[in-house]
C-alpha cells in the first residue's frame, strides 16, 4: 500500500511537469472507490496549476477547482507525453496539454474527487480530521507534545490513528518508537517533552529519508521497474521477531495493538 512517502515521491516526479498544462480531455474507467463529482467533460479547458499533498492524498490545484487524488491499495499514478492505450487497470486519464496522467489501480480503492475548494464539505469529509503534516515546518515538537498529552491510548496507536500527526503508518511507527527509544504500550499522555522530542526528530528523519530513497526504504514496495524497495536490509525492529536488536543484541519482541504487529526491543525502549 502506498505510504505517504510513496505519494510524496510520486508528486515529486510529475508535479513541475504538469504546472500550467491545460486540460484537453478526462476519460474514466471502472468506478472507483468514490465517484468523481462531477462531469468530467466539465474539466476540459480548465488548467492544473500545482500539485500539493495533503497526508495520503494529491491536490491538483486547478484553475477552477482541485482534483483530489488518492491511490487507495494499489494505485499508482504515471505521467508521460506519448500515451499508450489504456489497459484493463486504467480508470482514470487526464489528458493535458503537456501529458497525459493515467490512474493504475488493479483493485479499485484509489480516488479521484473533484471539489470547488478545501471548504467543500466533501473536502472537508476527506481532510478535515488529518494532523500535522511531517514533513512541512508546521510540525513543530512542542504542538506534537500538546497533541501527545491529549491522547490516552498507546502511543504506536496514536501513531497510526493520523489525527495528531499523518503518515506514520504500521511500518514506520515500530521502527520510529525503537530510534527513540519509547515502548510501543506507553500512553502517548504519558510522554515527556523530552521523549515527544526524541519522537518528533525520529518521524522526520525516517519519512524523510524514505521520500529521499525514492519510498522504498521501510516498504515492502516495488516500483514501475519491479525493483523492490531496501526494507529488509534496513529495518531495526519491523518484522525481526526473534532476532537480535541490532544495538543491544536482546532478542527483538511482537505485540498484537489493534489488529496489527509491533515490533520493539524491550531493552532499549521504556515504557
Ligand atoms: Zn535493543
Amino acid at each position: 500500500m502506498p505510504e505517504l512517502p510513496e505519494v510524496e515521491v510520486t508528486r515529486l516526479s510529475f508535479a513541475d511537469r504538469i504546472a500550467g498544462a491545460e486540460i484537453v480531455d478526462v476519460r474514466l474507467g471502472k468506478p472507483l472507490r468514490w465517484p468523481l463529482n462531477c462531469q468530467a467533460n466539465s474539466l476540459v479547458g480548465r488548467r492544473v496549476v500545482a500539485v500539493r499533498r495533503r497526508g495520503k492524498y494529491l491536490l491538483l490545484d486547478m484553475s477552477l477547482g482541485i482534483l483530489l487524488v488518492h491511490l487507495g491499495m494499489s494505485g499508482s499514478l504515471s505521467f508521460v507525453n506519448q500515451a499508450r492505450e489504456a489497459t484493463t487497470h486504467d480508470h482514470f486519464d487526464l489528458k493535458t496539454t503537456q501529458g497525459l496522467l493515467r490512474l493504475n489501480d488493479p483493485r479499485r480503492f484509489g480516488a479521484v474527487v473533484y471539489v470547488d475548494s478545501e471548504a467543500d464539505p466533501l473536502a472537508q469529509k476527506l481532510l478535515g480530521h488529518l494532523g500535522m503534516e511531517p514533513l512541512s515546518e508546521s510540525f513543530d515538537a512542542k504542538l506534537f507534545h500538546r497533541g501527545l498529552r491529549q491522547r490516552s491510548a498507546a502511543i504506536k496507536q496514536v501513531l497510526l490513528a493520523g489525527d495528531v500527526v499523518v503518515g506514520v503508518g504500521n511500518i514506520y511507527a515500530s521502527e520510529v518508537l525503537f530510534l527513540s527509544g519509547i515502548r510501543p504500550s506507553t500512553p502517548a499522555c504519558k510522554l515527556s517533552r523530552p521523549r515527544a522530542g526524541r519522537l518528533h526528530q525520529a518521524i522526520r528523519e525516517v519519512l524523510a529519508r524514505a521520500v529521499q530513497q525514492g519510498g522504498s526504504t521501510l516498504q515492502n514496495f516495488s516500483n514501475a521497474l519491479g525493483e523492490t524497495g531496501h526494507f529488509q536490509t534496513e529495518a531495526m525492529v519491523y518484522a525481526r521477531a526473534g532476532q537480535a536488536c541490532k544495538v543491544c543484541g536482546t532478542s527483538i519482541r511482537t505485540l498484537r495493538q489493534g489488529q496489527r504487529s509491533t515490533f520493539f526491543c524491550a531493552t532499549c525502549q521504556k515504557p
